[in-house]
């Protein structure tokens, strides 16, 4: 059986309070290997370590969500430099930039409340991109409505970390402003709506060493679960789709994506 890795997992999300082991043992017997569950918080991203603490094939990202931007402490570093000693954290993140919503859209809020939501979510992302440098280690980029911004705060980091842009669903041109940044892609269940033909464009053409797979879960799970509670085992139906996309034999691309993830999170052994 064809193995793959999910690379973006929010196993420590409530919804799988009731059946974690379950789900964990349901990705084993489908062939997904490693999980890395990702943080959003320094309370998430504790809980990612502790259920990397709990199962064998579990990894956790540790960071803070740029729309979770107001909420953060001033300096997040030294929590951050803490959780990344840990052998199991194999990545910063999710941090990057999201300015789908803004303040403003709430009619207590003006243009100044903007320009302050997106200065600490600049600020914020920066810090998490130091501590990344810091331990050699690459980051969980989030990017919504914000990819020029997200790649522009990249650049001074280049050489010192890199980004996953992860859920990519961005144009074929945008991607490979991403691979000039020496970054890369990783594809969720999106790939497998109907509707989402830019994305399966983007699958097409992407070189075989520049992406990973990913759920994101519990959101985006793919056709036939469409609209359920996604999980780490739905990586199969997302790599089927894929290489089907690509014309390439799942074995092919089960060798491909292993290895770049082994190489973008060294720590994932
Ligand atoms: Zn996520």
């Amino acid at each position: 059986m064809p193995i793959f890795f999910d690379t973006h997992a929010h196993l420590n999300y409530p919804d799988y309070a009731p059946d974690l082991a379950d789900v964990v043992a349901r990705a084993q017997a489908a062939g997904i290997t490693k999980i890395i569950s990702i943080g959003t918080s320094l309370d998430s991203s504790e809980r990612a370590i502790r259920l990397a603490e709990r199962f064998p094939n579990v990894f956790a990202a540790v960071g803070w969500h740029p729309t979770e931007a107001l909420n953060s402490p001033s300096d997040l570093r030294p929590a951050l430099r803490e959780f990344a000693k840990h052998p199991k954290v194999v990545a910063i993140g999710e941090t990057g930039l999201d300015h789908h919503h803004l303040p403003s859209e709430k009619p207590e809020f003006t243009a100044a409340d903007d320009t302050s939501y997106k200065q600490k979510q600049a600020e914020i992302f920066r810090q998490q991109m130091e501590v990344a440098a810091e331990f050699n280690l690459n980051c969980i980029i989030h990017q919504r409505a914000s990819f020029d911004d997200t790649i522009r705060q990249m650049k001074p980091f280049i050489g010192k970390t890199r980004g996953v842009f992860h859920c990519f669903g961005e144009t074929v041109e945008r991607m490979k402003q991403v691979f000039e940044i020496g970054s890369l892609v990783s594809f969720t269940g999106i790939v497998t709506f109907k509707n989402a033909q830019n994305v399966r464009d983007a699958v097409a053409v992407a070189p075989p060493d520049k992406f990973m797979l990913e759920t994101d879960c519990p959101y985006l799970a793919p056709v036939p679960y469409r609209g359920k509670r996604c999980e780490p085992a739905y990586v199969k139906e997302i790599s089927e789709v894929i290489a089907q996309t690509r014309n390439c034999l799942l074995e092919e691309l089960s060798a491909a994506t292993c290895k770049t993830a082994m190489e973008f999170f060294p720590k994932l052994a």
